[in-house]
């Protein structure tokens, strides 16, 4: 089975893509913010750790974030099922973190997807992106609207907005991503694995143009 990469600015739509895949091909979808989130829900200790970064839109230490990943990566349905990873690495640092634990673990990457979206409406999505509370589920009330305001179409959870996506914060991360994430495009270049896609259509377009990538 193959394991992806996705790599991108916030709301550039790696984990609508992420889930599309999964639900399609069967790997394993392993957010590292929706892990972030799940441990400051719970109040653990990593999850209060988190909190005042994840907070302000400033990176998780890479040591933190590289040892929950290589949790996920060591189970044993990984390797059968292969993996997408959905918003890590994000910095040089991570990059290297993620080779040395694939390398332990015998594990590869087939490709690395970059999806393209410009700033502009990036700041739209991410400022008009509501999630559901219970699935996860991601919506948008300007592109991608539930059928009932504030109720998931999936399993009629309740949706938020996360705090994060407020603007000021989501301009924010754009920094963060344009000093830290974007030296990563050219990183995996030079390894042959990078793959460019849109990630500025609506969702079944941009999935349409993803698996003709993929081959799928
Ligand atoms: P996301 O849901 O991918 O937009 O991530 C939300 C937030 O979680 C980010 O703004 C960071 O604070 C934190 N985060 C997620 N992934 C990482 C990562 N690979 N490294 C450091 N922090 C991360």
């Amino acid at each position: 089975m193959s394991s992806y990469v996705f790599l991108g600015a916030p709301g550039a739509g790696k984990g609508t893509m992420a889930e599309m895949l999964c639900a399609r091909v069967g790997q394993a979808h392993i957010s590292t913010g929706d892990l972030l989130r799940a441990e400051m829900k719970s109040g653990t200790e990593l999850g209060l750790k988190a909190k005042a970064y994840v907070e302000k839109g400033t990176l998780v230490p890479d040591e933190v974030v590289a040892a929950m990943v290589s949790a996920k990566l060591g189970q044993s349905d990984v390797r059968s099922r292969g993996f997408v990873l959905d918003g890590y690495p994000r910095t040089v640092r991570q990059a290297e973190l993620l080779d040395a634990a694939l390398k332990e673990l015998n594990l590869k990457l087939d490709a690395v997807i970059l999806f393209e979206v410009g700033e502009e409406l990036i700041l739209r999505r991410l400022t008009s992106r509501w999630l559901c509370k219970a699935c996860g589920a991601i919506f948008n009330v300007l592109y991608l609207p539930p059928k009932k305001e504030g109720v998931c179409d999936k399993c009629a959870g309740a949706l938020y907005q996360r705090a994060d996506d407020s603007l000021e914060t989501a301009k924010k991360r754009l920094v963060v991503y344009e000093q830290e994430t974007s030296p990563l495009i050219d990183l995996y270049d030079k390894k042959g694995l990078l793959l460019r896609v849109t990630g500025a259509e609506e969702k079944n377009a941009n999935f349409a143009v993803l698996s003709r990538t993929l081959g799928l």
